[in-house]
């Protein structure tokens, strides 16, 4: 986690080595936002675009990226990734991109955005061909490996699988994802033995949110050494990041992203 004006961004050392790179992990600490939202929420469902845009400004100059460039969706738990380009810059508040929960550019100086409040944050760089991605996967979009389709969108754009870098952000972990008998079956289903499901109570069992989007990654061809979990569970953090399970609800969303700056 790193510090700068108030505001923590929780990093990763092998993105922090691309010197091209901007990005971050929120957390809930350092902006504007009030009650269940306080502090640093994104959710413009939720509060004043005053609020929100002061927090995403505080966000973008924190983490040097350019606020004026951001590409919001609309989140949906589904499983699909839109390429991105400068016709998208700054297109953020209207959500154009609608049913969309991931995001893929080749275009530089373009901002790269995704919600979250326990579902998994992804985000992905291909160093060599300049491509990134940001993800929102849910237990429905990890199910329908929403990150494979990340990586063939990131092909599309000229990236190679084995060059691409993973980070797998703050978000619910195996310690307090329970799911009932249906999930269960979906996610034993998709993964089968590679996914143990532990039986929790009767008929609840725990999974692993993080080895199941590690799994659909590595089908789609990154180097397990390529991809990285941040290891934090939002509900047991619930201090430091908004949880929707720990609070019923009553939250505020954090969000990842990531820039390429140009002409460095
Ligand atoms: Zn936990």
């Amino acid at each position: 986690m790193e510090e700068k004006d108030g505001l923590k961004t929780v990093k990763c050392r092998a993105f922090d080595a691309i010197p091209w790179l901007r990005y971050g992990f929120s957390t809930r600490h350092g902006g504007v936002s009030l009650g269940e939202c306080a502090s640093l929420s994104f959710s413009y469902q939720k509060e004043a675009e005053e609020l929100v845009d002061e927090n995403f400004r505080r966000f973008c100059n924190a983490n040097a990226m350019p606020f004026e460039s951001l590409v919001l969706t609309h989140q949906t738990h589904t499983a699909n990734v839109a390429i991105v380009n400068n016709s998208h810059r700054n297109r953020g508040r209207d959500r154009t991109l609608r049913e969309t929960d991931g995001v893929v550019t080749a275009a530089e100086d373009l901002g790269l955005v995704c919600f979250t409040a326990d579902c998994v944050p992804l985000l992905l760089v291909d160093p060599q061909a300049k491509v990134i991605a940001a993800v929102h996967a849910g237990w429905r979009g990890t199910v329908q490996s929403i990150a494979a389709n990340a990586v063939k969108a990131m092909v599309q754009a000229g990236a190679d699988p084995k060059n691409i870098l993973a980070a797998i952000g703050p978000s619910i972990g195996p310690c307090h994802f329970e799911v009932g008998q249906e999930v269960a079956a979906e996610f034993a289903a998709r993964f089968g033995e590679k996914l143990p499901l532990k039986e929790h109570r009767a008929d609840h069992f725990m999974v692993d949110l993080w080895l199941a989007n590690r799994l659909v990654l590595l089908e789609a061809g990154v180097p397990n050494d390529r991809i990285f979990t941040a290891n934090i569970c939002t509900y047991c953090n619930n201090f430091d990041f908004y949880s929707h399970r720990y609070t019923n609800g009553r939250r505020g969303s954090l969000i990842a992203a990531i820039a390429m700056e140009g002409d460095v």
